[in-house]
């Protein structure tokens, strides 16, 4: 349980919370989350409840969380959290566009990607150095190669860079070269990991993990806000299941759920969700329509060359017809909260 004191609290009136929770044997522990003084408090409600504490002059409200998490909540911060990117606003009303190849492939196809989901209205560019690949014999990727040309052709377009690190060695190379470091599907709970990208205090893109529970996602959270870090975009992209005929199952269901449990932003990546570049036109219009605050999407210049994940890549004139049917979308879904 959480006992929330006012804002302008005096001493004296914290200080008669904390003893009558000391007296109680509650163990109170004096935290503060998002900038709010906060007492947390150990023991079964039987005992805690066994305390008036709302009646104490100094308390706000009472919380009873469930959730292992707590900075990830939407109880201690109820307004929408915006991840600012070079002037990108992600989160809190409005529509991300994430867009680029799978992996960077040579300077001439990403030059191409690049410049064609920016025309299109694309906000930040999405690109892998270091491919995670289910065979070690695929293309796994350029490496710090792939890094310099994802700054060098951001910039040259003038799009901020998304890209994933894969391990805690990797982090400086994509901080330096990326303005948002992603942690994909597989790394989820991979703790030293998300502590690392967290301490950078970059942007933290964070893909659920494809068999992981809302809960286990939103503790992901934690781990990178537990850092002091509170730049962190969640990312559905898909759940394995026991049909074949796509590669994930989209959880869509999720966004109207993540938003109520936590304050994150939440984007969509139906590209890995099905795996499928037809399917995806119509699961990024559903995403928005649910209420995500973007979505990212896969794109390459020439897909059936493409190294990676070629089933899945739109292309160029694909991606251009789609952004405008998810402006309108967008538009249509946060003109009426309600729906959400
Ligand atoms: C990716 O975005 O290229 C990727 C590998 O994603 P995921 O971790 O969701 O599979
Ligand atoms: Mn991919």
């Amino acid at each position: 349980m959480f006992v929330v004191l006012r804002p302008q609290c005096p001493s004296e009136e914290e200080r008669q919370v904390l003893h009558a929770a000391e007296v109680a044997q509650l163990g109170p522990k004096l935290t503060t989350i998002h900038g709010r003084r906060i007492i947390a408090l150990r023991g079964e409600e039987s005992q805690t409840d066994a305390i008036p504490f709302e009646a104490f002059p100094g308390v706000e409200r009472v919380v009873r969380l469930e959730a292992p998490y707590h900075l990830a909540a939407r109880e201690f911060h109820e307004h929408d959290t915006v991840v600012e990117v070079e002037g990108t606003r992600i989160g809190g009303g409005g529509l991300t566009l994430i867009a680029g190849p799978c992996a960077v492939e040579d300077g001439d196809q990403l030059m191409a990607a690049a410049r064609a989901v920016k025309e299109a209205g694309a906000n930040l560019l999405r690109g892998g150095a270091y491919k995670p690949r289910t065979s070690p014999y695929d293309f796994r990727g350029l490496g710090l190669e792939g890094l310099k040309l994802l700054a060098e052709v951001g910039a040259e377009v003038g799009l901020p860079v998304v890209t994933e690190a894969m391990d805690t060695r990797q982090i400086d190379d994509v901080v330096r070269y990326a303005s948002v470091i992603q942690i994909g599907t597989r790394n989820m709970q991979n703790f030293p990991l998300l502590e690392a990208a967290g301490r950078t205090g970059h942007p933290i893109l964070l893909k659920r993990g494809r068999a992981s529970t809302v809960t286990e996602w939103l503790c992901a959270a934690e781990y990178v806000l537990n850092t002091g870090n509170e730049r962190v975009i969640l990312c559905e992209r898909g759940l394995v299941a026991f049909d074949t005929a796509v590669r994930n199952v989209l959880d869509l269901s999720v966004v109207p759920l993540a938003k109520r449990l936590s304050h994150l932003p939440v984007l969509v990546d139906p590209s890995h969700g099905t795996g499928r570049s037809e399917l995806v036109p119509a699961m990024a219009r559903a995403a928005v329509a649910a209420g995500a605050d973007g979505v990212l999407l896969e794109v390459h210049p020439q897909p059936e060359r493409a190294l990676s994940d070629a089933r899945q890549a739109l292309r160029p004139a694909e991606f251009a017809a789609l952004a405008p049917d998810l402006a309108a979308i967008a538009e249509i879904v946060q003109g009426r909260p309600a729906l959400i």
